[in-house]
């Protein structure tokens, strides 16, 4: 008969104390022997005494981690701890939501005459929250590479692809043609909104602005999605015409109060004003 070996297994660190425990259904509370001085003392109840250098290890490591915590006798309970009261409110949480948002400038202007797709795509993307390869990596989602599709030459960011790179740069420069310049080489969507909004987001010019550079940044991203995973290529000059439609589709069919044509609205869209 053949010599059979037991196969290895690799235990994870963590779970090194686990198989060594006698009740695999102690809590924390059945563990802790007294509490003298505010110093918890625990009873660990192991099938046989750590031992050996990796188990040890482990138990050191647990030891720290338990060390800064205040046990106290009574029942186990939840705690809210971002309000004084620590119980728990939708209020505390909306405030604590508030004070963590407080130092990001961006107010994204939702928009009646912009698809709402579009809308949440855009919002998302001025919080860097779209799947580009450098947020993809930071997620541990393994590509081969994170290099932008269309250059190649760096890390594809949110920023590079909407902004930096020479496509997206130069449509942005037809942008500003297009609008006799309202939408100026913008850097960021927060900047773009800026220059757009300028006369109030109520305000039809500001609302038709937006709706430009909402549409610019959605065609941006379906040109590069369209070369990342269909390996078409395309430029600036079929972007701007593809935002010039899109844009002309979204308003004629949303704003009511405009009464656009097609051919005055492709060579300049302020024409109505
Ligand atoms: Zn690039």
């Amino acid at each position: 008969m053949a010599n059979q070996h037991k196969p290895k297994i690799n235990v994870p660190r963590p779970l090194r104390l686990y198989l060594i425990e006698k009740s695999k259904s102690y809590l924390v509370s059945d563990t802790i022997l007294s509490l003298i001085s505010g110093t918890t003392h625990f009873s660990w109840n192991w099938k046989s005494p750590p031992s050996s250098p990796s188990v040890l290890q482990s138990l050191s490591q647990l030891s720290s981690i338990l060390q800064p915590f205040r046990f106290s006798p009574g029942f186990d309970r939840w705690v809210w701890l971002r309000c004084n009261s620590r119980q728990f409110s939708t209020g505390s949480i909306r405030r604590s939501l508030e004070q963590s948002w407080a130092d990001f400038s961006f107010k994204h202007q939702w928009s009646g005459w912009v698809p709402r797709k579009v809308d949440i795509f855009v919002w998302k993307a001025a919080l860097n929250d779209i799947p580009v390869k450098t947020e993809l990596l930071k997620c541990g989602i393994s590509l081969p590479f994170s290099s932008c599709s269309w250059c190649s030459a760096t890390n594809e960011t949110t920023n590079h692809t909407l902004f930096v790179c020479t496509i997206a740069h130069k449509t942005w420069d037809l942008v500003a043609l297009w609008t006799r310049h309202h939408i100026s080489s913008p850097a960021s969507i927060d900047q773009a909104y800026s220059q757009a909004s300028i006369l109030g987001p109520a305000n039809n010019r500001s609302k038709m602005l937006m709706a430009i550079v909402a549409a610019t940044v959605w065609e941006l991203w379906k040109s590069r999605n369209m070369k990342e995973f269909e390996g078409r290529n395309t430029h600036p000059e079929r972007i701007m015409e593809d935002i010039k439609s899109e844009t002309f589709l979204w308003l004629t069919a949303r704003a009511k109060v405009l009464d656009l044509e097609w051919n005055d609205w492709k060579r300049d869209p302020l024409y109505w004003l």
